[in-house]
């Protein structure tokens, strides 16, 4: 394999971070050539000189001049702002895009390093939710691969490599439940970030931890496995798995099940993603069968964790339907990070959201950002009152 240049957008977060710990172990297969930031000056400019990217973006402007002056001895270009951000994705200086940015703020990057016909490995689950339908039809007309790094959809991925030509009957999403699986309303009500930000299995970004806790992760996850795989609402189940060891599962016609499986890590999702199609050897923990170990399987309770039926209706709807799920949680979840509205609210901002705003059957990516917009409005008019 020729060594592969990267583009990192949100390299500071959870994902940018261990995808740099993939790259800084193999430094023969991968290089480091895009790292963008929205806020976090120091941990980029720290990063930006061990890797010597090409570019640094940092998204907050008022921020430019300390990056810029920090990086000063380095030949590394620096840009900032949304704009800039963006733009940068069009800058032909890598061989693949990770997408790593949190939420709607990673759909133009995205967008752009396809229209470069840059392959993607897709971490912000978000860009398919909200554009689905346009971002895989743009990056089938550049035929370009949207390698899923999501530990779910990267199983998924794994499990139909060699299956081609073979019909699935459906895809067997897992779940880990969350820090509040097996609760009731009655607990959720009162429930705080601090509890809410500690997820069992996996450690992650504020805002996933969260949706992950709420079970809105698990439906984004549905959305995103039917744009990656091209399935029917219908081919996408979801199963709580607490122990998180089997990441997913594919049913065939012959009613065959495959799974893939491992310890929850997700610097392996992310490896497979950017050496695909090769697997390259590490020093990850294992999965260790020696230990009792026990895998169980149950039902998601959808009467209490909501966001999942939400998000099941959206799938089935379609149009600007999960544009207006995902912009209405986004407004949802980072109030409820800043203690002004509790858990349960999230969910009644994101079903009031979606009895709201107009539906449009087929939507232009232009109809997508004014969603978007009107549904950010209306939320966040919720959340103030
Ligand atoms: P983090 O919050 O840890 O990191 C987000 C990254 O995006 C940071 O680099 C952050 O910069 C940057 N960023 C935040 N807001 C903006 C913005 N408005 N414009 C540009 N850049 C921005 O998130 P995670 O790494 O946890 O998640 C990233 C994506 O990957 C999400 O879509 C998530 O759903 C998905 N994902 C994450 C998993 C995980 O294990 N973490 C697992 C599966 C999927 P700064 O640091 O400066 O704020
Ligand atoms: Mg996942």
């Amino acid at each position: 394999m020729s060594k592969k240049r990267i583009a990192i957008f949100g390299s500071t977060g959870s994902i940018g971070t261990q995808a740099l710990d993939v790259i800084k172990a193999n430094p023969e297969l991968f290089s480091a050539e895009i790292l963008t930031a929205q806020s976090n000056d120091q941990l980029l400019i720290k990063q930006a000189l061990l890797f010597n990217p090409n570019v640094v973006v940092i998204g907050d402007e008022k921020k430019y001049g300390i990056v810029k002056e920090a990086l000063a001895r380095t030949d590394i270009k620096v840009f900032a702002g949304e704009k800039a951000l963006a733009e940068a994705a069009l800058m032909d200086c890598y061989d693949m895009m990770l997408a790593a940015i949190v939420g709607y703020a990673g759909l133009k990057p995205t967008l752009n390093a396809i229209e470069l016909g840059k392959p993607i490995a897709l971490a912000n689950k978000e860009t398919l939710v909200v554009a689905g339908d346009i971002v895989m039809q743009k990056a089938a007309e550049k035929r370009i691969p949207i390698i899923p790094v999501d530990s779910e959809h990267s199983a998924i991925f794994q499990c139909l490599v060699g299956e081609t030509r073979n019909k699935i009957d459906k895809i067997v999403l897992t779940a880990s439940g969350g820090p509040f699986l097996g609760k009731k309303p009655n607990f959720l009500v009162n429930v705080k970030k601090d509890h809410a930000l500690q997820h069992p299995n996996w450690s992650m970004g504020a805002k996933i931890t969260i949706d992950s806790a709420t079970l809105m992760n698990k439906g984004l996850e549905m959305i995103e496995a039917k744009w990656l795989f091209n399935l029917a609402p219908h081919q996408v189940q979801v199963v709580i798995h607490p122990q998180s060891i089997i990441h997913s599962m594919v049913q065939f016609e012959d009613g065959s099940l495959k799974a893939q499986m491992g310890l929850p890590d997700m610097k392996l999702p992310i490896q497979y993603a950017l050496a695909f199609p090769q697997r390259i050897a590490n020093d990850f923990p294992r999965y260790d069968f020696k230990k009792p170990n026990t895998l169980t399987f149950e039902e998601p309770d959808i009467k209490t964790f909501r966001n999942l039926s939400l998000a099941t209706d959206a799938m089935y709807k379609g149009g600007n339907v999960p544009c207006v799920l995902n912009a209405a949680n986004e407004i949802a979840v980072y109030a409820f990070l800043r203690n002004r509205i509790g858990f349960l609210d999230m969910t009644e901002i994101v079903e009031q959201s979606m009895a709201k705003i107009a539906f449009i059957e087929k939507p232009t990516l232009q109809e997508y950002f004014e969603t978007d917009a009107e549904t950010r409005d209306f939320a966040a008019s919720l959340v103030h009152m």
